[in-house]
């Protein structure tokens, strides 16, 4: 039995407002209650499960953020396990770039890396325990007879013909299984529960299987692997977890995996199922974003537009705002959909105190000032933060030719237009007040090509000498002095909000952004940029957060990502 009480703690309130906002929940209520009553007797152990089948995602660093942050709070700790029960689709490099996450996310499983593989001796032996209890038997049936005689949720299941099998027989057949006698698919080990049970789970679900293929850690020593379920529960065992922590689709498991474990009279983990991440604009199965890489919708899983955390990282997101999403969403016992605004505001809100600001083009349009000393130059030292003096300043070398934003300049300006147009003025951000007094055309095109200037010398650093006042500031960085760059813009990789959950259009490929990423290979970013080292990141004034690439930028070539626009742009007009 059980020894636990079943959870019915509900969730409790979560406090929304600003910094201070902690969110408790039911699955912290369920183990101070579980330490104030004695059991777990001694420390609380969780862990973080994930199959190497694939990167991990944001919902699984909720999952992280949950067990890590649970055990930490408790005083307890909580293990990495590779659950590698499938060695078709499972890979070395997925464990590798698995332990690298959960790392840059900020954890520590200190010497607690375990994986499923190393309990197959173990799990084996278990199996062989519940065949000699007469509880485990072999089955010939097919994989489609199985599911057939399974029954369905009105109907109960069939008995195989197989199942009063002889122990001696059993015990004969599974050491041939294991073997290598069988082809896969001929042979199953099952458990023997009950065929009418209400929950499918228990009619007598299979234990082992036949599959004639070399594992990523165990080589060839086996050619029958344990299921999912008849692994997970008794790994947890086996490393003495305290509060197995799942999602709630395992809801309807856990009287299976309480059946193994009492069959088995071995320690018994309290589990909690709690709800899943689902994000909106986003899809999340490890399936379908294994979809999005091999067909090359995006450029691999550390596609910036990816929702996995190497993704994200690209992307130049902070391993502090995912935790801090992830501390704001709280844990539920229900499914919803989390606004992927939500995410996002995280994000700025942590680049807005930590992001040094620089000055960058994305689109260049040159400006000559022409009562501007030639081959004369001056610095401009600029604040790397506004608020932040600590965060220091840096130089910012000003000439006679610059390049400002094209959206900076108007010829025809709407009358609330504070930037450049002929005859006005507008101050370029730490240095001067210009006024634009020419526009110079491309004589083929008609396009504005260069702007001529003129420039107040008193305007230095701020108000002119006879105190008038320019309303607009714009960034500008030296024509000679401008490093070139790339700089991607990238944007949500689908328009609907749920790219899975529209009936006329059910394949959610159909969805996809066309316009998540836009690449412009012509901007100019002020010197310092040209030194960044990959993954920093940066406010560009007035454009965005942007972070260094970290697979394509090169000093000489720097490329940056945008990681976010200043402003939640999808807040009104994204319902696609
Ligand atoms: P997917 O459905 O994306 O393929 P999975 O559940 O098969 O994911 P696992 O590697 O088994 O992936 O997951 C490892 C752990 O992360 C599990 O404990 C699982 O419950 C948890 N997890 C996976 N997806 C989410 C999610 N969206 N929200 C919260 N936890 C999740
Ligand atoms: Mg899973």
């Amino acid at each position: 039995m059980n020894k636990f009480p079943e959870n019915t703690a509900k969730q409790e309130t979560t406090a929304s407002s600003g910094e201070e906002a902690v969110s408790t929940n039911f699955i912290r209520s369920i183990i101070a209650s579980d330490l104030k009553s004695g059991a777990p007797a001694k420390k609380v152990v969780t862990r973080f499960p994930p199959e190497p089948n694939g990167f991990l995602h944001i919902g699984h660093a909720k999952s992280i953020c949950l067990n890590f942050g649970l055990a930490a709070e408790f005083g307890g700790v909580c293990n990495l396990r590779l659950d590698d029960t499938n060695p078709i689709k499972e890979e070395s490099t997925y464990a590798e770039a698995i332990m690298e996450d959960v790392r840059w996310l900020g954890f520590d499983w200190e010497n607690r890396l375990y994986y499923a593989s190393d309990y197959f001796e173990q799990l084996h032996e278990f199996a062989l325990r519940l065949i000699r209890a007469g509880k485990a038997y072999v089955d010939d049936l097919s994989p489609e007879q199985i599911r057939e005689y399974r029954g369905t949720l009105t109907e109960p299941g069939r008995e195989s013909p197989c199942r009063n099998r002889t122990v001696e027989e059993n015990l004969d057949l599974f050491a041939r299984m294991r073997a290598g006698e069988f082809p896969d698919g001929s042979r199953v080990l099952r458990a023997k529960i009950d065929m009418a049970s209400g929950n499918l789970n228990l009619r007598d679900p299979v234990m082992y299987r036949i599959l004639n293929a070399p594992h990523h850690r165990t080589g060839d020593v086996w050619c029958i692997y344990p299921m999912y379920d008849f692994a997970h529960g008794q790994s947890d065992s086996i490393e003495g977890v305290t509060h197995s922590i799942c999602t709630l689709e395992f809801e309807d498991h856990r009287p299976l995996y309480d059946w193994f474990l009492d069959q088995l009279e071995i320690h018994h983990p309290r589990q909690i199922e709690f709800a899943r991440l689902n994000l909106s604009y986003t899809v999340m199965s490890k399936r379908k974003l294994l979809e999005l890489v091999r067909e090359k919708h995006v450029d691999g899983w550390d596609d910036p537009r990816m929702p996995t955390l190497t993704g994200l990282r690209r992307r130049g997101y902070t391993p502090g705002a995912i935790r801090d999403f992830c501390r704001r969403i709280g844990v539920a016992k229900r499914e919803s959909t989390v606004d992927v605004g939500l995410l996002e505001h995280c994000l700025r809100e942590d680049l807005n105190e930590s992001a040094p600001r620089r000055m960058a083009v994305l689109n260049p349009l040159r400006l000559v000032i022409t009562n501007y000393p030639e081959g004369r130059n001056e610095e401009f030292e600029a604040p790397n933060h506004p608020q932040k003096s600590e965060m220091g300043t840096r130089k910012i070398p000003f000439a006679r030719e610059l390049y400002i934003e094209r959206d900076d300049f108007m010829e025809d300006p709407p009358k609330k237009y504070f930037r450049l147009s002929p005859g006005r003025e507008v101050r370029l951000r730490y240095a001067y007040i210009v006024r634009c007094d020419e526009v110079i055309r491309d004589e083929a095109t008609g396009e504005v090509v260069e702007l001529r200037c003129t420039y107040d010398p008193t305007s230095r650093g701020g108000a002119p000498a006879d105190g008038r006042k320019v309303k607009g500031i714009i960034h500008w960085v030296s024509a000679a002095h401008a490093v070139s760059a790339e700089v991607r813009l990238y944007d949500r990789l689908f328009r609907k909000e749920n790219p899975t959950g529209d009936r006329q259009e059910p394949d959610y490929r159909a969805h996809l952004n066309p316009d998540s990423l836009e690449v412009l290979t012509d901007c100019r970013v002020e010197p310092e940029l040209g030194k960044s080292p990959q993954e920093s990141r940066y406010q560009f004034e007035r454009l965005g957060y942007f972070c260094v690439d970290s697979r394509d930028s090169a000093p000489a070539n720097p490329v940056f990502n945008r990681t976010a626009t200043l402003r939640d742009s999808w807040a009104k007009a994204g319902q696609a």
